[in-house]
C-alpha cells in the first residue's frame, strides 16, 4: 500500500488563489487578491533596501514588529503572536484546538482556508447559512453542536465584503459556550470606519474565548512578506508559541511590518483612497446596470445576475488585461470579485466594463 496522508486531507479542494496572469502580453491589471493599492509604505521599502544579514535567523519573538503593534494599538505585547501571513494563525489554531471528528464552524460565503485548515485536521467544517451575503448570528448559534472547538467569523467578510456590528458580534459571543473560541478575522479591518464596527482588540485582551486576527498583506500590501498577527487571552497565546515554527516569521517581514504599523499617514491616505474610489466604482457599475453588494473592504462583489454574464464579463476584462476574482467557489456563481485600486486603475476597469455592457446590447 502507497503512504497514506491523515484522514480528510485528500478531502481538500486546494485553495485556489487569485490569478496574476492572462497569458498573454496585454498590461496586466491584477486586482485578483485585494492587495492593497498603493503597494507598501516607502518606509518599509527603504528599509527592507538597507538590510542584507540575511544570513542570520530572525528574532523568533518578532519583537520588534509585536512592539510596533502594541504601542500602534495599545496591547500588551505578550498577547501578540505573529505568523507567516494570518493564514498560519488560522491554521495553528485549528491544530491546536480542533481534531478529527470535531466542529470548525464558519459562515456560508466565509473565506475558505476555514474549511481547508480544518480538513487538514480531520476536522469537520460546518457552514451556518448566511441571509443576505451577511453572516448571520442566529443561524450560527443554531449551528453550534457540542463538537465545534472554533467559530470564524471574518469582519469584514471576504468575498462579500459585509460586516457584523458591535452588537451583533456580543449576542455571538455571549451565546457561545466557554470552550469554544470565536476567531474575529480582521485581514479588512483597518478599512473600516462604520460608528458600529468594533475591531475587538480589547474584547480579545478581557475575554478567555475570543482571538483576533489581523494581516499586513491588505492595506499594508506586504502579501509577499508573509505577515500576520493574533492577540488574545493569555492561555491561547501561550498555546500558539508552543505550536508555532521557532522562526515562523522572516527577517524581512519583521522589520518591514513594524515600518509599515508606524507609518499612520500611509494608511490614513490609502483608506482615504480606497473610500473614494469604493464611492466612485459603486456609483458608476450601478449606472451600467450591474448590482453590487454593500461592501467595507479594499473590494466589491459585481453581480451580473447570472452566471452565465458573470463568466462573460470575467472573459472580457481578461481580453482587456483585467484580473478579477471569481467567487463560484464561495457559492456567488454570478459575482465577480473586484479589487479597489488607484484612481487610474478604476477607470481603466469602468472603461472596460461599460463597453462590456455595450457589448451586450
Ligand atoms: N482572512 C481573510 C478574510 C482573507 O481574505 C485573507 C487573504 N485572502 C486572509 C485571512 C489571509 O491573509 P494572509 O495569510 O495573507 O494574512
Amino acid at each position: 500500500m502507497s503512504p497514506q496522508p491523515q484522514p480528510g486531507i485528500m478531502t481538500i479542494a486546494a485553495y485556489v488563489g487569485g490569478k496574476s496572469s492572462v497569458g498573454s502580453n496585454v498590461d496586466v491589471l491584477k486586482l485578483s487578491s485585494n492587495e492593497g493599492a498603493l503597494g507598501p509604505s516607502p518606509k518599509a521599502i527603504d528599509r527592507l533596501a538597507a538590510m542584507s544579514a540575511w544570513h542570520r535567523y530572525p528574532d523568533g519573538g518578532a519583537l520588534e514588529v509585536r512592539d510596533a503593534l502594541a504601542q500602534r494599538y495599545h496591547l500588551p505585547v505578550d498577547r501578540i503572536v505573529c505568523g507567516a501571513g494570518s493564514d498560519e494563525i488560522i491554521a495553528l489554531l485549528i491544530q491546536a484546538y480542533a481534531g478529527v471528528g470535531d466542529e470548525v464552524l464558519h459562515s456560508e460565503h466565509g473565506f475558505s482556508m476555514y474549511a481547508i485548515s480544518a480538513k487538514a485536521n480531520g476536522a469537520v467544517p460546518v457552514a451556518a447559512p448566511e441571509t443576505n451575503l451577511r453572516t448571520d448570528v442566529d443561524a450560527m448559534l443554531a449551528a453550534v453542536t457540542p463538537k465545534t472547538k472554533l467559530v470564524f467569523v471574518a469582519n469584514p467578510n471576504n468575498p462579500t465584503g459585509s460586516y457584523l456590528s458591535k452588537t451583533e458580534i456580543d449576542r455571538l459571543h455571549a451565546g457561545l459556550p466557554e470552550d469554544v473560541i470565536l476567531v474575529i478575522d480582521g485581514a479588512y479591518s483597518e478599512y473600516v470606519e462604520e460608528p458600529d464596527y468594533d475591531d475587538c482588540l480589547q474584547r480579545a485582551l478581557d475575554s478567555t474565548n475570543l482571538i483576533v486576527t489581523r494581516t499586513f498583506s491588505k492595506l499594508y500590501a506586504l502579501g509577499g512578506l508573509r505577515l500576520g498577527w493574533m492577540v488574545g487571552p493569555a492561555a491561547i497565546v501561550d498555546v500558539l508559541n508552543r505550536v508555532r515554527g521557532p522562526f515562523n516569521v522572516s527577517s524581512a517581514a519583521i522589520a518591514a511590518g513594524a515600518e509599515a504599523i508606524k507609518d499612520t499617514a500611509f494608511e490614513q491616505m490609502s483608506r482615504q483612497l480606497n473610500n473614494e474610489q469604493m464611492a466612485r466604482v459603486v456609483g458608476a457599475v450601478r449606472q451600467l446596470g450591474i448590482n453590487t453588494h454593500p461592501s467595507v473592504g479594499n473590494f466589491v462583489l459585481l453581480d451580473f445576475g447570472q452566471a452565465e454574464k458573470a463568466q462573460e464579463a470575467d472573459t472580457f476584462l481578461q481580453t482587456k488585461g483585467i484580473i478579477v476574482r471569481q467567487v463560484a467557489g464561495y457559492g456567488l456563481p454570478t459575482c465577480l470579485r473586484l479589487t479597489l485600486g488607484t484612481h487610474d486603475q478604476m477607470t481603466r476597469v469602468l472603461d472596460a466594463l461599460a463597453a462590456f455592457i455595450e457589448g451586450q446590447s
